[in-house]
């Protein structure tokens, strides 16, 4: 691939379908339709963008190691993923959402501190959950799960978890409420840190149309 050819790592499912509107807002537009091909990667309209499209929790190893140049992903996974290997300089402000704690209607995860008591709390964001927690000065015991977190309170695996919440309808039907905030998230851009320096107009073009479109509302 030539040096000034650029890689955009986008994440497939629900951001998709939120990014591709404001990516053709911005006049990046793929030469076919990314929801009905196989394909993992596509050309664009511009000649050396082009954009591939991958699950949310592999969009920053791509980048970090620059087989990506760029990508989109959701705060939620960056700080999951956590380190400082590329730049996050654009907040897409698409698929808002909050990561936030749960707990049964009428469950106070704060009784217990006092004497000690280990809560335990499900989540498949271990990382974010285990630095909440003890930035709470809380102990956890912490019960990695992959999905369908809601019922882990309800079957007894767990006194609460740390989850996406959106309209808060999936964490009511469940007999759960929110509780605390632990971070606003949206779709950033990232920036691996080499390709920066490297093809810096490219990327710096492309994020000027990327911000003109978000600015554009
Ligand atoms: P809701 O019932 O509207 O609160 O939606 C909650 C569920 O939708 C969560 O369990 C999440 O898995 C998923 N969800 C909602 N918004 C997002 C988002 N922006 N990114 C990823 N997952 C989301």
């Amino acid at each position: 691939m030539s040096q000034s050819s650029l890689v955009i790592a986008l994440t497939k499912g629900r951001i998709l379908d939120e990014v591709l509107p404001l990516f053709e807002r911005a006049g990046i537009v793929p030469s076919e339709d990314i929801n009905s091909s196989r394909k993992l990667i596509f050309a664009t309209n511009l000649e050396n963008v082009k954009l591939m499209v991958i699950r949310g929790t592999d969009v920053p190893t791509y980048v970090q190691f620059g087989s990506a140049d760029m990508g989109v992903v959701g705060k939620d996974l960056l700080m999951e993923y956590g380190g400082e290997e590329f730049y996050e300089p654009l907040d897409l402000k698409l698929a808002q959402c909050r990561l936030m704690t749960a707990a049964p209607v009428g469950v106070d995860l704060s009784s217990g501190a006092q004497t000690g008591s280990r809560l335990r709390i499900a989540s498949k964001f271990v990382n974010i959950t285990r630095r909440y927690f003890a930035e709470q000065g809380r102990q956890i015991e912490l019960i990695k799960l992959n999905g369908a977190l809601e019922l882990a309170p309800s079957m007894g695996l767990a006194d609460a978890i740390v989850d996406i919440v959106d309209s808060g309808k999936t964490l009511k039907a469940n007999g759960l409420q929110p509780l605390d905030l632990i971070a606003e998230v949206s779709s950033r851009v990232i920036v691996n840190k080499a390709s920066l320096k490297i093809k810096n107009s490219a990327i710096r073009e492309i994020l000027g149309k990327l911000k003109s479109a978000v600015d554009a509302g």
